[in-house]
């Protein structure tokens, strides 16, 4: 078990595309790995890559719905509907802010073996993959949030 130090608001890696996983490798292995244990460390349900620095397409996600995603690679097929609701981040502590996120998407991705599986998520499952993927692509919700950024309870759910 390791626990990655998560970069937060202002560091660079938080602002940069990331480049796809070509394959997988002990390292990368131990990244998903490690990225899983600092996600929960957190209390977070979602964890990208460059959160902890490195700039690779994964990211990682535990919505409590009774599965550990991985995701490579990941590509939005399709989205549908809108959800509005509180949204937070590992990278920004202390925050939340309202982000309205489509309510459906489906996604295509590859595993931990690099096999590709597509995912349809709903509701939170939904929020997390956007706000995930937006991570890989240097994107973060601060720049989506309607109205003022919210100082957070503790205890809620931060991605
Ligand atoms: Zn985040």
């Amino acid at each position: 078990m390791a626990i990655r130090q998560i970069r937060t608001l202002g560091d660079e890696s938080l602002t940069k595309v990331c480049k796809p996983v070509k394959e997988m490798n002990p390292h990368t292995h131990q990244l998903i790995n490690d990225m899983f244990d600092t996600m929960y460390d957190g209390g977070g349900c979602g964890l990208a890559a460059p959160q902890v620095g490195v700039r690779k397409q994964i990211f990682v996600m535990d919505v409590e719905d009774g599965n550990r995603y991985v995701l490579i690679n990941p590509q939005i097929l399709s989205t549908e509907g809108s959800q509005t609701g509180l949204e937070g981040c590992l990278s920004v502590p202390g925050k939340n802010g309202q982000v309205t996120r489509a309510e459906k998407v489906r996604v295509r991705a590859l595993n931990e073996s690099m096999e590709e599986y597509e995912l349809e998520g709903e509701g939170l499952l939904a929020r997390c993959i956007l706000h995930e993927y937006d991570h890989l692509q240097g994107k973060l919700y601060v720049d989506l949030v309607e109205g003022e950024l919210l100082d957070a309870d503790a205890g809620e759910e931060e991605q």
